[in-house]
């Protein structure tokens, strides 16, 4: 089979994946943090918010704020630490992710608790909604559960830190807000987990069509829905069906170029073997093709291999599959063909070229082709490249032999060492084509 060389870019590794979203993720997190922590310390201070949390009591309002500042302190000098560590060795774990997302509740909670009256705890649960949607986004669901946990236990532990200091009259409210706000993050998350799952798909089609293979289409009847990862994949349909033409066929024949027969061949082939079924191939190569390039030119030696395709496809069967190799060679994929079946495609063809006018020669001319034939029962994914090298032997026996004429592969046939081998003579009755012992 045809292959493209190897892709040389590196996939990096979900470690390396997780170290550079990490990293990324450290500038954005000082930021965030320092705004936030800051400027409710600053707006405190100056008793632009002066609700009082649980502690106010238990320590001075001026040393919370300076436990507050010092938390920020240490988060950030974390954060600077964890960046130059993966900086260093590239690479983090989900213990080091677990650790990052932890460092974020703690910094929430403990700011909250510190400095918001227990009726306001349900800001930490919204801001942290968006902690939740961070972690699923980059680092999957593991990580994600283990921050709603997290959370969980924050928020239980302030309830019941403030329900204990007789701060809250009704903790089981809380609770039940917390509920609904696992449930209600949950689905949230759990829907956005589905359509990174369908991004993926659609990642994973467009890797095939850069490799050439178009043989997957995106689904547009399971996923009808016309959400933007649907919008994509029809998009991508159009153009996968536009790509494939392009990538797949041969501009000048019309029929499938090498590329196009490889992944058609690994299709039937695979088809075959499931099946148990048999498959031929015909090399088919036109006579003195020189001549006519001499004779009339290589514009006219074009507008011949034109029409060669065409007749070709007119011959075969819609199921063939008809393929330029290269010049003037032709090959035939037939499927459900055994030596019987693949002759009388071949007399065929022989027959369509002696019947044929050349629209770009004079009618005088005629054209000629000879062919090598090989089937087989498909035992193996193997047995499309073997039918292709006992085609081109037959072929070359069928040359040898005086052109015009189609040979079957046999097995004992010598056809590069000079041995006379499996000739097929061409019936005058256009009966059967049968190997000449
Ligand atoms: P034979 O019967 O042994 O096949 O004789 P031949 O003249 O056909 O010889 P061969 O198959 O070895 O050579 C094919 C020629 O086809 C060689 C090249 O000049 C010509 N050819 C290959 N590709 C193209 C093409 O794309 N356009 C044109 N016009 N000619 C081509
Ligand atoms: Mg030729
Ligand atoms: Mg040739």
């Amino acid at each position: 089979m045809l292959s493209l060389p190897p892709s040389t870019s590196h996939t990096p590794s979900p470690e390396e994946t997780n170290a550079d979203v990490l990293r990324w993720q450290g500038r954005y997190r000082a930021i965030f943090v320092s705004l936030v922590g800051f400027s409710t310390i600053i707006l405190k201070w100056f008793g632009v918010i002066s609700a009082q949390s649980i502690f106010v009591g238990v320590l001075s309002e001026r040393h919370l704020l300076l436990l507050v500042s010092g938390m920020v302190l240490v988060y950030l000098a974390f954060h600077r630490l964890l960046t130059a560590h993966l900086q260093h060795s590239g690479r983090a774990g989900s213990r080091l992710v677990i650790g990052a997302i932890a460092s974020d509740v703690l910094i929430l909670f403990g700011g909250v608790v510190l400095m918001t009256p227990p009726e306001q705890y349900g800001r930490a649960l919204i801001v942290s909604i968006f902690t939740v949607q961070i972690t699923q986004v980059f680092f999957g669901w593991m990580p994600t559960i283990a921050n709603l946990v997290l959370i969980a236990v924050g928020y239980t532990a302030m309830v019941a830190l403030a329900a204990d200091m007789g701060r809250l009259p009704s903790p089981a409210e809380e609770l039940w807000t917390l509920a609904l706000y696992c449930i209600g993050v949950l689905v949230y998350v759990a829907l956005q987990g589905q359509v990174a799952a369908r991004m993926q798909r659609l990642v994973t089609l467009f890797g095939r069509a850069q490799e050439g293979d178009f043989s997957m289409r995106y689904e547009e009847d399971v996923e009808p829905l016309p959400d933007p990862v649907s919008v994509i994949g029809r998009a991508y349909n159009r153009m996968r069906d536009h790509l494939q033409a392009i990538v797949l066929t041969d501009p000048l024949s019309g029929c499938y170029n090498r590329r196009g027969l490889n992944q058609l061949a690994e299709r039937e082939v695979s088809r075959a073997v499931r099946q148990k079924k048999e498959l031929a191939v015909l090399a088919i190569d036109v006579d003195h093709f020189k001549r006519i390039n001499d004779e009339f030119g290589h514009l006219t030696g074009d507008e011949v291999i034109r029409e060669v395709g065409r007749l070709l496809r007119e011959t075969a069967r819609e199921v063939d599959v008809v393929a330029r190799f290269g010049g003037e060679e032709f090959t035939i994929l037939a499927p459900e063909s055994n030596d019987e079946g693949a002759l009388i495609l071949a007399e065929r063809v022989m027959s369509a070229f002696r019947a044929h006018r050349f629209r770009s020669l004079p009618p005088e001319i005629r054209i000629t082709v000879s062919l090598g034939v090989a089937a087989s029962f498909a035992h193996d994914d193997e047995v499309a490249k073997t039918l292709l090298a006992r085609a081109d032997e037959a072929l070359y026996v069928a040359k040898r032999n005086g052109r015009d004429q189609a040979v079957l592969w046999h097995a004992g046939m010598r056809a590069f060492d000079g041995t006379q081998a499996g000739r097929i003579s061409r019936p005058t009755t256009g009966g059967m084509l049968r190997v000449a012992e």
